[in-house]
């Protein structure tokens, strides 16, 4: 089998790069980051011998794809109009950074529509997101914004994998774009991972909106929540509704050999990142359920 992309999300304290040996520490062969303090609006400056040292790294580790995901306070399709300007100002940043960092994705959550309609939303999404990018060049690099699914919540963008979809189209030729899937999110919006035939279905419903091609990652978490909740709350692979057989499908998944897959799940006592990379990397090799990381 083709060597799958496997990773989590990683704390960037004591310096950027410091991802990227705490990936290496963990057996992860890709990582997320934020790149600056996700819920303040004045960002970090990242310092040039760090980017350094992160591409460094990188290559020595063989670590990739680095993936940045956005502010949490972004919201590019706030009906304030005070609001959108700092989001579109702050995406901008974002963007920055990550170029800066040579990463290769930037995830974004579409933002919240409310107080408009959602085809307003989505018109100022894409109107902004093209704002914020107004002059960066993205010619001599591998790099995309990835719009992330939601889990569904009344007035969130990208609750569906059509309102996904029709993000990515209307910002296509304004800057390089793709599409995060996040399992949490697709199985508290309703979407079906857990049976095979609905697994098989779901996938298909990818296939017939953005396309299989345009996903590159897969955000790796399990739910707390049942299916069709809408309730955005991860669990640990395989601890919880979903189980590990989604995983392991995906995992193995010719389809998705492309995308990298990457754990958001939480970080209740030490040694739990290390647990749920080590869950997906037994699952990639086709495992059975007692080669989890978690101990029974
Ligand atoms: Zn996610
Ligand atoms: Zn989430």
């Amino acid at each position: 089998m083709a060597k799958r992309r496997i990773g989590i999300h990683l704390s960037t304290a004591g310096g950027v790069f410091r991802a990227a040996e705490r990936a290496h520490e963990i057996g992860a062969n890709t990582f997320q980051i934020f790149s600056s303090s996700p819920r303040m609006w004045r960002a970090q400056r990242l310092e040039a011998s760090h980017c350094d040292q992160m591409r460094r790294l990188r290559k020595e580790f063989d670590c990739a794809p680095l993936v940045i995901h956005a502010s949490y306070l972004v919201n590019l399709c706030s009906a304030t109009e005070l609001f959108r300007e700092k989001s579109i100002e702050a995406f901008r940043g974002e963007v920055e950074r990550a170029l800066a960092l040579g990463a290769e994705y930037l995830v974004l959550h579409p933002g919240s529509w409310k107080g408009l309609t959602r085809t307003e939303g989505l018109r100022l999404a894409a109107e902004s997101i093209a704002r914020a990018v107004e002059g960066v060049r993205f010619d001599d690099c591998d790099f995309r914004v990835l719009i992330e699914n939601t889990a569904g919540a009344e007035f969130s963008l990208g609750g569906s994998f059509e309102q996904v979809a029709e993000l990515i189209e209307l910002v296509r030729g304004i800057v390089p774009v793709g599409a995060c899937l996040d399992t949490c999110h697709c199985h508290v919006a309703g979407y079906d991972l857990v049976s095979e035939a609905g697994y098989e279905q779901t996938v298909q419903w990818v296939a017939g909106t953005m396309g299989l091609d345009a996903v590159r990652v897969w955000h790796m978490n399990d739910a707390k929540a049942a299916r069709g909740s809408r309730l955005d709350r991860h669990q640990h692979i395989g601890r919880g509704t979903m189980g590990l057989e989604p995983f392991r499908r995906l995992l193995n998944d010719a389809r998705f050999a492309h995308c990298a897959f990457i754990a958001e799940t939480p970080v209740d006592e030490d040694g739990d990142e290390l647990r749920n990379v080590e869950t997906m990397r037994a699952l990639a090799v086709g495992q059975r359920t007692k080669g989890s990381g978690f101990r029974d």
